[in-house]
């Protein structure tokens, strides 16, 4: 985990810096006890020492004693290894001397030698404690040296109570700084077992928040490998089916819209607990992203048991939600692969129920769906497509065709209809018809139809200013945008920032939006109109084809569909159906346009109804928007 590899060493030099300044703190404390020891051994011996009558001994110890209290002036001036020193070097200077001038290597100062030795490794200098120890060796072979070669004769003190209580105070010593040492270095490794505890459970709670979302707290995708991985070895050992469940939320997005993020974030956590209610153990479910969740159904044989789990998760996540005494409502979409049939890496598998809960979702939502190869070709298509749209929006390689429309009276042009086209880098020219679709689901043409409008207000405002515009340019608007977006207020600031005025530009609408007749589409639509904006009905007669609503909204104008006026010369009955649209809309004062008109004859049996415009291949196709002037300029021509 290189998350936990970043973080550990900080931790660990913190307390390693921690540890080590505690240790010299603890130094510079037994310093000053060995110190205070020290100088009451001297006072002890001297004592001693005085009662022996070795009053120049005596001096000299006394001497040492006071002249250590310059290691409390060191430790205060806070240099401690200045202190260590001057204690450690003069101690060993005045055994060195005691040793020389007493009973020399038999000298019970030589015991001395053995605390200092110990006092050194205790403050920790080494150095000094290799000097000191070099010093000694050289007093005790030159004391050996000068009494072999008769330079100089030690003479051994003899043996009485007094030697004897000097070696005990000075065993004493000894101890005391011996039994330290070991206390110390018990305690420094008692302390650095604890550290590394402390260190231990500082990487597991790195590897727990590496591996887990913050948020619910469920295991993370890198946390799911792994439980698959266990969990699929057990499956795959029993010759059993492993259900992958891929949960993806179906309205947070609105939630978090309306209500804020707090909300979103208490769904999530909600939805969380429910899906561990129902696997009861941690490892089988995961946040695998935003609003999508995964929950691994091992031990199965058959399908039928994921479709029931299926059931019922969507049942648990449907049930209301209570957010600040705000009921909220939210259910999921599932889509469903199973191990080894739809492969057997979790890579796979998730991709395929991703898969199959598209399906769900496009059937409808709060539903759940098997993995089928033959839905997957399609719908890796469409997904693909849909990225490919995104992508599309950026590069620019959405352009606007433009299609003109007839007056069947004047044969003047009477306006233009704005047409979307996609140029493909791949697969060239891909139909509106297969992607407005896929952006309508995908919730991209709030994006798509916003950069339609303002597009089409430039161009516009272009032929406008050349004096060209004596009409609306119209423009496709689809229902999601009415739902979703704010489309006034997108409407409104394309127009204001094109400068093209209001009555220049038409928006043309589907049957199927006014159905819904709310309160904020009749402010919204109202709000239009008051500015200029013409409203017309796009594909008339597919839908439920009520005219009463039509008044309503101040739409002016029906466009009847390609479908009825294609087969208008047939004997279908179709003339039929477009005579009465005719005759219902001029009775509403409505106008009518006729789409998909590709020959003369429908053109002049659509005048002697009374249709007032058209539109279509007999005219002329969609153009790109710099073919537009001059087509305006050769009809005009030709007219005159
Ligand atoms: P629509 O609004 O009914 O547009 C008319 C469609 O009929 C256009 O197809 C046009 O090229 C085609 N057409 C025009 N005259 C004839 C003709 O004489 N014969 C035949 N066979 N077809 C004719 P297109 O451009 O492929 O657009 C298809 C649909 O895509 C449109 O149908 C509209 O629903 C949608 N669309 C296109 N652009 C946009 C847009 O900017 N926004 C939205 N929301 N939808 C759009
Ligand atoms: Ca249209
Ligand atoms: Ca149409």
């Amino acid at each position: 985990m290189t998350n936990s590899n970043n973080t550990i060493p900080p931790v660990q030099t913190a307390l390693s810096r921690q540890i080590q300044q505690d240790f010299s703190r603890q130094k510079v404390k037994r310093l000053i006890q060995l110190l205070r020891i020290t100088q009451i051994a001297l006072l002890l011996v001297s004592i001693i020492t005085i009662g022996t009558e070795r009053y120049g001994d005596a001096i000299t110890m006394l001497a040492t004693g006071i002249f250590l209290f310059s290691v409390d002036w060191a430790i205060y001036k806070k240099h401690p290894v200045v202190a260590a020193t001057i204690f450690l070097v003069s101690l060993t200077l005045m055994l060195s001397y005691l040793i020389w001038v007493g009973s020399g290597i038999r000298d019970s100062a030589l015991l001395g030698y053995c605390s200092v030795l110990v006092f050194a490794a205790m403050l920790g200098n080494k150095r000094l404690l290799v000097v000191l120890l070099a010093l000694m060796i050289l007093v005790l072979g030159a004391s050996a040296y000068v009494n072999e070669y008769g330079i100089y004769f030690n003479i051994i003190e003899p043996i009485n109570l007094a030697t004897g209580a000097i070696a005990i105070v000075i065993l004493i010593v000894i101890g005391s700084a011996v039994w330290m040492l070991a206390h110390d270095y018990r305690s420094t490794l008692d302390e650095l077992a604890r550290e590394n505890e402390r260190v231990k459970t500082a990487k597991t709670h790195i590897e727990h928040m590496a591996m887990h979302d913050p948020l619910t707290g469920l295991p993370n995708r890198i946390m799911a490998q792994r439980n698959f991985d266990e969990i699929y070895q057990d499956v795959r050992a029993h010759k059993q089916l492993l259900g992958i469940i891929f949960i993806d939320l179906d309205n947070l997005k609105p939630i978090n819209d309306s209500l804020g993020h707090q909300a979103g974030d208490q769904i999530l956590k909600e939805v969380a607990l429910r899906l561990l209610s129902y696997t009861k153990q941690v490892d089988r479910v995961c946040r695998y992203g935003g609003d999508e969740f995964i929950v691994f159904l091992p031990h199965i044989q058959s399908a039928e048991e994921v479709s029931q789990a299926s059931l019922e998760i969507l049942q648990l996540v449907s049930e209301n939600y209570l957010y600040r005494n705000i009921e909220i409502f939210c259910t999921c979409s599932i889509g469903i692969a199973l191990a080894p049939q739809d492969g057997d890496d979790l890579d796979t598998l998730i991709k395929k129920a991703d898969i199959a809960m598209y399906h769900s979702k496009d059937s409808g939502r709060n539903s759940f769906r098997f993995f089928n190869p033959a839905i997957s070709r399609n719908m890796l298509d469409h997904i693909s497509l849909i990225s490919g749209m995104r992508k599309a929006l950026i590069d620019n390689q959405f352009s606007l065709h433009y299609q003109p429309k007839i007056d069947l009276q004047t044969n003047d042009i009477c306006g233009f209809e704005a047409l979307l086209r996609w140029h493909h880098p791949e697969q060239g020219f891909i139909s509106p018809a297969t992607f407005i679709p896929l952006a309508e689901s995908s919730g991209l043409i709030i994006q798509l139809g916003e950069w339609v409008i303002c597009e089409a207000c430039k161009h516009a405002k272009a032929w406008y200013d050349t004096g060209l515009l004596e009409f609306a340019i119209a423009v496709n608007i689809s229902s999601i945008q009415f739902k979703r977006g704010n489309i006034d207020t997108i409407v409104l600031g394309a127009l204001s920032a094109s400068g093209l005025p209001p009555q220049h530009l038409e928006l043309e609408l589907t049957e199927s939006l006014l159905i819904e007749d709310s309160d904020r589409l009749v402010t919204t639509l109202s709000n239009l109109r008051a500015e200029g904006v013409h409203l017309s009905i796009d594909d008339f007669g597919t839908g439920y084809s009520n005219l009463g609503y039509l008044k309503k909204f101040e739409v002016e104008a029906l466009k009847i569909d390609q479908s009825f006026v294609r087969k208008m010369d047939d004997q279908t009955g179709d003339a039929a159906i477009v005579r009465a649209i005719i005759q219902m809309s001029a009775s509403l004062g409505l106008k009518t346009i006729a789409e998909g008109v590709e020959d003369a004859s429908t053109a002049a049996l659509l005048r002697s109804l009374g249709c007032n415009q058209a539109q279509g291949y007999y005219w002329a196709r969609p153009m790109p928007a710099d073919e537009v002037a001059g087509f305006i300029d050769f009809w005009r021509k030709d007219q005159g």
